[in-house]
């Protein structure tokens, strides 16, 4: 399969070939005849596999066959949770037509909204934006969406849940109802995914990877850790493993920014980008992270959606997302385009319950290994000690797994009680007395060295039964 066989016009095809790309990935070789037929299509691929282009690339084929956009109007519209990906896709978008007579433009709150009524002025081909400034402008008049010819909402499942769900439906109302409608998205879950065929006419539905999984390019690994101790052990991994582009993922702006101020006392250069940092502070953190200026960016999961950062080797989750979609997302970030990536999340006992939703959701569980002088106060999920070759055991019948699921929460919070009100005699059941009878590491108190590396601290590879 090649760009050619996809039946792409030639100034379209210059512009790939210049970007570089060789062949069609797979979401973007199912896409585009599906789009370029004009039909409605609910898609969904891994983070980084080419969605962007999967849907820009037939839309910029079918609009450079009619006429330009009238003044204020917009033909195709593609609507992005966040500010930065709506400027990424607006970047692809400007690439992809370079040698097309097509307009574009971008906007999205957080910046004045003056030049961006006067750019909309002379009419718009595609208009790529948030929803929350897309309906202010449209309440000044700024915008009209009689001519609107194909809608495409990016990272369709965040548009489609509770915090922007009014915002989109608002908008849904008013476009024409005869319109190509096309969502794409990473994870589909059942209540998204009926949600999103309401909006849809016959709907061609494109899965090029089986649901919520992740890249097989992304190596995931799990640090059992004390939480008060995993800001300490993020440093010493950033230092031992001498990572120089590790993107943090970190679940409230507070902790982002009390992260931020805890490497830099550990001599860490970090910035952070989330929901209270202005605009132009979120594109310089950006850019400080992209040009190396900065070894860490540390992001809110809504700051760091869709954010495409070439080659970005490494990605921690400094706590576990609520939300298990949110750990596909987050992984994404790394592997992309084919190239290796590694994840790791720093667990602590309290987070057990969102570990296991997620392994349940991407269907397999994650290697744990322990880092030598950090090893938890309490164990965090009952693990058993395996050869390091050795492959993680999956859980045989779904009955085992839940009865083992209910033993394992219930075991480790008793844990916690047990060493609180240090009464070793109370009642257990056999599972969780297994948990609780779990020997305490040697070397638990024991801190690593200044100048020792990850292969001197020993490791122990422990995976969940
Ligand atoms: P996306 O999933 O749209 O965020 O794309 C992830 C990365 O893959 C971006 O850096 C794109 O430039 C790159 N990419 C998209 N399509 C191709 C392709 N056909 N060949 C190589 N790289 C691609």
């Amino acid at each position: 399969m090649t760009f050619e066989t996809l039946g792409l016009s030639e100034p379209i095809l210059r512009a790939i070939q210049e970007k570089g790309y060789s062949k069609p990935s797979p979401i973007q070789a199912k896409a585009t005849p599906a789009i370029l037929d004009g039909n409605d299509i609910m898609a969904s691929a891994q983070t980084g596999t080419g969605k962007t282009a999967g849907f820009t690339l037939p839309l910029l084929h079918r609009l450079s066959k009619a006429s330009r956009a009238r003044s204020n109007h917009v033909r195709a519209l593609v609507l992005t949770p966040t500010r930065e990906l709506a400027a990424q896709v607006h970047e692809n978008v400007l690439i992809y037509s370079k040698h097309l007579r097509i307009h574009s433009t971008v906007v999205y709150g957080g910046v004045k909204i003056n030049p961006q009524m006067m750019k909309l002025r002379r009419g718009v081909d595609v208009l790529v934006a948030t929803p929350g400034r897309l309906l202010d402008l449209y309440q000044q008049n700024a915008i009209k969406f009689t001519d609107v010819e194909t809608l495409v909402l990016d990272e369709a499942d965040r548009m489609l849940d509770m915090g922007f769900i009014h915002d989109i439906k608002k908008i849904q109302a008013l476009m024409p109802k005869e319109r190509q409608t096309l969502l794409f998205s990473a994870t589909f879950s059942n209540d998204i995914r009926q949600l999103a065929k309401g909006m849809l006419k016959n709907p061609v539905e494109i899965d090029v990877s089986p649901k919520n999984t992740t890249a097989e390019t992304v190596q995931q690994l799990i640090h059992p850790v004390d939480k008060k101790r995993k800001t300490k052990l993020l440093s010493h991994l950033i230092r031992t493993e001498k990572w120089s582009q590790v993107l943090v993922f970190i679940k409230t702006k507070h902790g982002a920014n009390r992260l931020v101020r805890n490497l830099y006392g550990d001599g860490i250069s970090a910035v952070a980008i989330h929901g209270n940092k202005s605009q132009s502070q979120r594109t310089k953190a950006l850019s400080d992270f992209k040009r190396g200026k900065a070894d860490v960016l540390v992001a809110t999961d809504i700051a760091a959606r869709g954010i495409d950062i070439d080659q970005l080797p490494q990605v921690v989750n400094f706590d576990l997302p609520n939300v298990p979609e949110d750990y596909v997302h987050r992984i994404g970030r790394t592997g992309r385009a084919g190239s290796q990536g590694q994840a790791i999340s720093l667990v602590s006992a309290d987070e057990i319950k969102l570990l296991q939703d997620i392994e349940r959701l991407i269907k397999r569980s994650i290697e744990r290994e322990e880092i030598g002088g950090f090893e938890p106060e309490h164990v965090v999920p009952a693990s058993r000690k395996v050869d390091s070759n050795q492959k993680p055991r999956r859980p045989k019948k779904p009955k085992i797994k839940k009865d083992f699921t209910k033993t394992n929460i219930k075991g480790a919070a008793q844990l916690n009680n047990e060493s609180k009100r240090k009464k070793p005699n109370s009642k257990r059941t056999n599972g969780e007395q297994k948990v609780g009878a779990k020997k305490p590491s040697q070397n638990r108190n024991k801190k690593p060295t200044s100048g020792q590396t990850k292969s001197q601290i020993q490791k122990k590879r422990v995976f969940l039964k």
